[in-house]
């Protein structure tokens, strides 16, 4: 009888907390080893954002600085055209769910159609999405399948300063990054806080960190790449 009461207990654990956990926790720890070169990877989560997404692309193009967007897909719906202007400009896609739930609580059925959803969008659009990171990096066994199903690389990250969150100045910021960015890493920043958990305007404070962070990297011989680049 216990068993049986502890029966969808298990299930779930296996399905979601479980894989997710541990995933989150290996791919984060792998991506913190430092590679030879001094190369970073700059991501951003949650947007497109009408505001922030263009004023990020005009701080990368001014250093010529390519990047991954990971979309939030109904966002992306309303913000096509910001999209269409992300890749023109030499950025890669990614999936970031289509309504930033968490992965935790979303079934399996839900998790399908949210997947189906995306891709028959991004291939109306003729988006090539290149990578996947579930919202707050947690992933359940369904997302994992279906990520794989449609080649999406699931990618983690290394590097993230709590940039959702306006009380955090540009400058705290960007010594947040500095204190922590290593060789080969991963950095997962933020162009869009409506709708997904974060500030609305924080992002402001985003743009104001790259200003800093990008070129003076750069002065120090890092290289900002993409993620196949990479060298590990
Ligand atoms: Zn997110």
């Amino acid at each position: 009888m216990a068993i049986l009461l502890l029966l969808p207990l298990l299930i779930y654990l296996i399905y979601g907390p479980l894989p997710a956990l541990l995933r989150k926790y290996w791919t984060r720890e792998k991506l913190r080893q430092e590679t030879d070169k001094p190369q970073l990877v700059l991501t951003f989560d949650d947007g497109p954002d009408s505001r922030y997404t263009q004023e990020i692309l005009a701080v990368l193009a001014r250093y010529q600085v390519k990047a991954v967007f990971f979309l939030v897909g109904n966002k992306a719906l309303k913000q096509h055209k910001i999209v269409t202007q992300i890749l023109a400009e030499g950025h890669q896609l990614g999936f970031h769910s289509m309504q930033h739930k968490n992965g935790l609580l979303v079934g399996p059925f839900s998790q399908k159609k949210d997947f189906f959803h995306w891709q028959a969008i991004a291939q109306s659009y003729h988006w090539p999405i290149s990578y996947y990171r579930p919202p707050w990096g947690l992933a359940n066994i369904s997302a994992m399948y279906y990520a794989h199903k449609f080649h999406y690389s699931v990618l983690y990250w290394s590097v993230i300063v709590g940039d959702w969150d306006k009380r955090h100045s540009g400058e705290e910021l960007c010594n947040r990054l500095l204190s922590q960015v290593h060789n080969g890493a991963v950095i997962c920043l933020h162009d869009s806080g409506e709708g997904t958990g974060g500030d609305t305007d924080a992002a402001a404070n985003t743009v104001a960190a790259l200003e800093k962070f990008i070129p003076m990297m750069q002065r120090v011989g890092y290289e900002f790449v993409l993620p196949k680049e990479v060298i590990r």
